[in-house]
């Protein structure tokens, strides 16, 4: 079976991805919901109009003509399966099936956020991560808190701050204590750092005060991006104690455009490692996928620096298991609502996913190809996370997410 758009083998955006995302025409006309083959984007809505879903899996929801995913989230799994295969028949058909401007080339195209975003929740879930920092915070003997081998530690993080793929991110003020300064100041961020993660959208929500059995767990995922938690550092070690990440996390937070859906990972599924001490009988399951995970560094005046490059399957905590348990307790999830990983750090230096850690606090500085070094992200950098599944001749992958870091505004 081949497609009749041209795509390259290491295109992320092959026939078997095949992602959901939403965009507007350059053109002019609505946001609608789209699909990526090669470098082309496929207008759902205008195959939807065709009725080229009609179908008992559809049913009369029409989700496509929408500026958002999230109505077609809130279907369910195999309704997602029929448009994929519908989708890939079309593809391998007759072009001439397709409806005039259906498929446009990606530079005509703008891309949006994805779904409308309730919540958005973030995990701890990297064993290498959360051992790293807590030994940089606490010393080793203390790495882990008593709680983190038991349950995947989590925080609800802040929707209405995270924005798509090239969106500049302003350097964030914030109040610091520096270690030999006796009262903390307020100012600039000295230590903005990313965190590179991959994020998963809720499909079909559950009812308040119902939790989701992780057997389940996964008919509630829809699918996954990119996403990197732009992170103050010297504002979370001054506030972070008792209650968590606030200010530090919260002023922006970007994700990749297109929604990677669990069909497309299928044959890059992996058992998940190996759990000690086995976790309790309602977090028992789940497994997780064997995704290339990389964060490139644009400085001004450098070549491109390779930060990071790791895999998912460095997760100690299945996604699985995060909505189990973020449920569990009966706290509703929603269709579109947002939960990342935590960053997706490995036992290896070049595997750690943020700076804090590459740097081990600004200890060892990055040295780039001009001489400059870095302990944290200067202004005028720009940081891009990519990941990607290799396929026997394809590749299932995310594209990227980046950003170019802004001076602070002015005090105020
Ligand atoms: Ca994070």
């Amino acid at each position: 079976m081949s497609c009749f758009v041209e795509v390259a083998p290491d295109s992320h955006f092959s026939l078997q991805n095949l992602p959901f995302g939403v965009f507007r025409p350059r053109t002019g006309g609505p946001a609608r919901v789209g699909s990526r083959i090669g470098d082309f984007v496929l207008d759902l809505a205008a195959l939807e109009a065709a009725g080229h879903f009609r179908s008992p899996e559809f049913g009369d929801a029409q989700p496509f003509a929408s500026d958002s995913l999230n109505a077609f989230m809130a279907l369910d799994r195999p309704a997602w399966r029929h448009a994929r295969a519908v989708l890939q028949r079309l593809l391998t058909g007759e072009r001439s099936a397709l409806p005039a401007d259906a498929l446009r080339p990606l530079a005509e195209v703008e891309m949006l956020l994805p779904a409308r975003i309730g919540d958005y929740t973030d995990f701890y879930a990297s064993y290498h991560h959360a051992h790293n920092v807590g030994t940089m915070l606490r010393g080793a003997e203390n790495a882990l808190m008593p709680n983190w081998l038991h349950l995947p530690v989590g925080y609800h993080g802040r929707a209405s701050s995270i924005v798509l793929d090239g969106t500049p991110v302003r350097r964030p003020r914030g109040q610091i204590k520096p270690p030999d300064a006796p009262a903390p100041i307020f100012g600039p961020t000295r230590s903005l750092d990313y965190e590179l993660e991959v994020a998963f959208f809720v499909g079909p929500g559950n009812a308040l005060g119902q939790p989701v059995p992780i057997e389940r767990a996964e008919e509630h995922i829809f699918g996954f991006v990119l996403m990197n938690d732009w992170s103050a550092r010297d504002v979370q070690a001054w506030e972070y104690q008792p209650l968590g990440p606030f200010l530090a996390k919260n002023f922006c937070t970007s994700i990749s455009p297109w929604v990677v859906t669990l069909e497309a990972l299928e044959p890059f599924r992996r058992p998940l490692p190996a759990q000690s001490p086995e976790p309790l009988p309602y977090l028992r399951g789940g497994s997780t996928y064997d995704l290339v995970l990389e964060a490139h560094l644009q400085a001004p005046g450098a070549e491109p620096f390779a930060v990071t490059r790791t895999n998912f399957q460095n997760l100690y905590w299945s996604a699985a298991q995060m909505l189990a348990h973020h449920t569990c307790g009966g706290c509703n999830l929603q269709p579109g609502d947002l939960l990342g990983s935590g960053t997706v750090s490995g036992p290896t230096e070049e595997s750690r996913g943020c700076l804090l850690e590459r740097t081990w606090r600004g200890a060892h500085p990055l040295t780039l190809s001009n001489g400059a070094t870095r302990k944290q992200l200067e202004d005028g950098d720009t940081l891009t996370l990519t990941g990607w599944a290799q396929g026997d001749g394809f590749r299932v992958g995310f594209g990227e997410v980046g950003g170019t870091i802004l001076p602070a505004h002015d005090a105020p």
